[in-house]
């Protein structure tokens, strides 16, 4: 080992438990130490990378970029910035864009957005929230006051007050806690920090009609499920239910700093000049990579692949509990976003993969979750599978 993982651990702040491990450089789905060790990368960065590292493409908008400009302020318009907007607009429900540099920022703007829209159209007191026991929405004051996961809030508090917490997919909590007070309700289509679990259609259908029933605002929280991770370009579109406010982030420039609030253009007016700003967002370096990570990720046969190989990927694993081992509790997820949930603790498979150099998360103590680049190949998976079936077996 190099003096990186030395340097890091003297210098940086230790809110990270980090792998004594240091990359130097990334290609495609590998990523490699700086003794040139290789690494299959099923994380993507936490399903950032979703076209994998160094992608050429990528690489060359964002040279080309570099050249041009780098930053301007949102005094000014850009043309990466315009252009992205629009085809956001083009690909998605919404008529609006708002830019920021993270996923925490997209929440915090959409929980202001929620709250200036109701504000503007229904009066001060329409300003409560609803949202989702094991959660995730970053982890600013504001994101963190609407994470359902306690064990985030421990020292913090207190938080944003007018939030009620209801158990996912609990339609009898949904219905008793929306109110004429409720001026939004933010879900995760799949719920990817807390273990990977998918919604139910009829959960999200009810929230809808709440929502138009009582004038609060639906926000989808896409920042781990949009860009293509579950076989659509974004989840709602599984559902058939269109948010009012869509956060998109991780895997929107492929690793640059970029989120993204959208809306229609009704809910998007409340935002008026000097109600909401952000220095960096929409920066043109960020926005012309996404641009071409759209161009890419949103043709639909790419789409179709995701969608297959993520069923091929799912399948394989079901089948390692009939043949192999019975430690396997649950697989659960859509496309390339896959929760594997075992009857014991995680720890041994996690560790197990990352000796045999295959990385992947483990969001709870029973849960590995995989989320390879979307451009991972079909022996990459069968690799993977084979590798997680011996891992199995060593641990029974
Ligand atoms: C990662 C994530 C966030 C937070 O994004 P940051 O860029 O870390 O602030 C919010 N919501 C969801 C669903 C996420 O997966």
């Amino acid at each position: 080992m190099g003096y990186i993982v030395e340097m890091g651990e003297l210098y940086l702040a230790g809110n990270y438990k980090r792998e004594k491990l240091a990359f130097v450089k990334g290609s495609g789905t590998r990523l490699f130490t700086e003794d040139g060790e290789e690494y299959l990368d099923f994380t993507s960065g936490i399903a950032v990378c979703n076209l994998g590292h160094s992608h050429p493409e990528l690489v060359e908008t964002l040279q080309t970029q570099a050249k041009l400009i780098w930053h301007t302020s949102n005094l000014y318009y850009t043309a990466p910035q315009a252009k992205l907007a629009k085809k956001l607009v083009e690909l998605s429900f919404a008529e609006k864009v708002f830019f920021a540099n993270s996923g925490a920022e997209a929440v915090e703007a959409s929980l202001k957005l929620a709250r200036r829209y109701a504000y503007e159209n229904f009066g001060k007191d329409k300003n409560r929230f609803i949202a989702l026991k094991n959660s995730f929405h970053g982890r600013t004051l504001g994101a963190l006051s609407v994470t359902g996961q306690p064990k985030y809030w421990e020292g913090f508090e207190p938080l944003l007050p007018g939030v009620t917490f209801i158990p996912p997919n609990d339609k009898k909590a949904l219905r008793s806690a929306f109110n004429e007070k409720v001026c939004a309700i933010i879900l995760e289509p799949i719920q990817g920090e807390g273990g990977v679990y998918p919604l139910e259609k009829e959960f999200i259908e009810l929230a809808k009609e709440l929502c138009e029933k009582h004038n609060a605002l639906l926000i989808f929280d896409e920042i781990q499920t949009g860009i293509g991770r579950t076989g659509k370009l974004f989840a709602y579109e599984h559902f058939g239910i269109e948010p009012d406010i869509m956060c998109l982030a991780k895997a929107l420039a492929n690793g640059l700093p970029l989120s993204a609030m959208l809306a229609k253009e009704k809910v998007m007016s409340a935002l008026k000049p000097g109600t909401h700003a952000s220095t960096f967002g929409g920066n043109p370096l960020a926005c012309a990579v996404a641009l071409k990570v759209l161009d890419i990720v949103s043709n639909p046969s790419f789409l179709k692949e995701v969608d297959l190989k993520g069923k091929i990927l799912k399948e394989k694993i079901e089948r390692l509990n009939e043949e192999k081992t019975k430690i396997i509790k649950e697989v659960r997820g859509w496309g390339l976003l896959i929760g594997i949930e075992f009857s014991i603790s995680a720890d041994g498979v996690y560790k197990k993969l990352l000796e045999r150099k295959i990385l992947v998360t483990q969001p709870k103590p029973n849960v590995i979750r995989i989320s390879p680049p979307l451009i991972v190949n079909y022996r990459e998976l069968d690799f993977f599978v084979e590798n997680l079936k011996e891992v199995l077996v060593s641990l029974k």
